[in-house]
């Protein structure tokens, strides 16, 4: 059955595959926002990666470039909606789960809230900007009109590495001492 848009989006039931998914599919999915993720750290950008799916299809795919882009609101998540709502002809991802390297700021999570995103998978917590338990808990808000699924610390090891390292080969660069502010 296709969806009444006419844009070739397949509908997905939601009591399915797409609120249950298997771990191995949330870890395959995490793997492709590594490396995504590995892109940014590529070209200077803090690595973070981003995928929108719906039914078992990569709709978008984002990665942090906030510093190339000269854009503050150019994170990983807001690029990979922006290119999965184009994909279905549609400013709303009823249907669809958002994976992330690194837990959503706040600005993410109300772009995830606008664009009714049904689940959010994230690999890494954020302790300092984390919008998603780390910080607030802006999901868990009853205030707010929508609440996404959120699946946290998948692949969180490989995920909080990937930024570790990034900061570290940064520190090293600028001759720091390893106790500066990221
Ligand atoms: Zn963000």
């Amino acid at each position: 059955m296709r969806c009444a848009l006419s844009c070739g989006h397949i509908p997905v039931d939601i009591t399915g595959v797409e609120s249950a998914p298997s771990q191995d599919f949330d870890a395959a999915m995490m793997r492709e926002a590594l490396s995504l993720a590995a892109e940014a750290a590529a070209s200077g950008e803090v690595p973070v990666g981003a995928l929108v799916v719906s039914g078992g299809t990569i709709l978008g795919r984002g990665f942090n470039s906030p510093i190339s882009a000269c854009d503050p609101t150019a994170h990983a998540e807001v690029l990979a909606m922006r290119e999965a709502a184009s994909a279905l002809g549609n400013y709303r991802l009823v249907d669809c789960t958002l994976y992330v390297t690194l837990e959503p700021c706040a600005m993410c999570a109300g772009a995830i809230m606008h664009a009714r995103v049904a689940r959010v998978v994230y690999g890494a917590a954020d302790p300092k900007t984390g919008a998603c338990g780390s910080v607030v808990d802006l999901f868990a808000e009853r205030r707010l009109n929508h609440h996404a699924e959120v699946t946290p610390g998948v692949l969180a090891e490989e995920c909080g590495g990937m930024l570790s390292a990034f900061f570290a080969a940064r520190r090293f660069r600028q001759g720091g001492d390893g106790d500066a502010e990221d």
